[in-house]
């Protein structure tokens, strides 16, 4: 069993407000943890100076949002208004197309979040969207250890949010200098992202924003707090099915992406238009010259 730290690297969001964000998956270093493909880490920044991203699309994943601090406004084409805060998720579940604007409320505090992408299976990929927003999770005490289980299964208890890949996230909230130990399926990859402080995974010292990528075949994680920590634990299956992920789209071959995008740029009906305090919506990126391949 391998563990090995991932550095974040920094991408600018093209939004209104020219978001950045730090980006641990996919990366040169880590293309997926399971069916995790995408794994956004925001903030703390002030509620004010937050998120508004407007109107746009997505295909083919479910998208993951979890706050830390903050409070957060959710619209989409299919009617849903959802605002959340910390220890509730949003789960939208794109299918074959779906459209969603997010603002953070213009309150005092901070805000503080990641957002995280899972691949949609090829029976499921072109599914009717729907969205899910839980605050019934449960949470699990183990050791010093404080668990919310967010999305699929861990430690005997499970999230009530819709599920189409054997994955799992949780946040780990863990005192200084207290040690937990996580069982986990060996079957799975697992990822422990650092959110708040600095601990050790299985040994290794992973700092604020750095995630660590334990590779399968250990039936446990361990983690041992250096200061007060707060992490994020995601993991799952393997995911082996080849995709082409292309801006907010996620498919199996080129012309499916153009076809998304074409659809978007066209106001198709695939991505109905919503109301909302933002208005507008962003455009799709110019497609490169080359073919976009799919990759495993
Ligand atoms: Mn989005």
């Amino acid at each position: 069993m391998t563990t090995r730290v991932v550095v974040p690297r920094e991408v600018v969001l093209t939004t209104r407000t020219n978001i950045a964000v730090r980006r641990t998956v996919p990366h040169r270093d880590l293309r997926r943890i399971g069916a995790w493909i995408f794994v956004d880490h925001f903030g703390p920044t002030t509620q004010t100076d937050g998120m508004v991203v407007a109107a746009h699309p997505h295909t083919g994943l479910q998208t993951v949002t979890w706050l830390f601090e903050g409070q957060v406004e959710h619209r989409d084409s299919i009617g849903s208004v959802q605002v959340i805060e910390p220890g509730q998720v949003n789960l939208m579940t794109a299918g074959k197309g779906i459209s969603h604007s997010e603002i953070s409320a213009h309150t005092e505090g901070n805000l503080h979040a990641v957002q995280l992408w899972l691949a949609l299976p090829e029976a499921d990929r072109d599914c009717t969207p729907f969205f899910e927003h839980r605050a019934d999770l449960p949470v699990v005490t183990i050791d010093s250890a404080t668990v919310t289980v967010f999305a699929g299964a861990l430690l005997g208890v499970m999230s009530p949010a819709t599920m189409f890949t054997d994955s799992f996230g949780a946040e780990v909230l863990l005192p200084a200098g207290e040690e937990v130990t996580i069982p986990v399926d060996p079957d799975h990859e697992n990822g422990v992202l650092v959110v708040e402080g600095e601990a050790t995974v299985n040994g290794t010292t992973t700092a604020l924003t750095e995630l660590a990528f334990v590779e399968p075949g250990s039936d446990s994680v361990t983690i041992t707090a250096i200061g007060d920590v707060r992490l994020v634990l995601l993991g799952g299956t393997p995911f082996t099915e080849r995709l082409v992920m292309w801006w907010n789209f996620v498919a199996r071959s080129h012309n499916e992406i153009r076809s998304m995008r074409t659809d978007w740029e066209s106001h198709g009906t695939r991505f109905p238009e919503f109301p909302d305090h933002i208005g507008g919506r962003i455009p799709a990126p110019e497609l490169p010259n080359v073919t976009l391949q799919p990759r495993g």
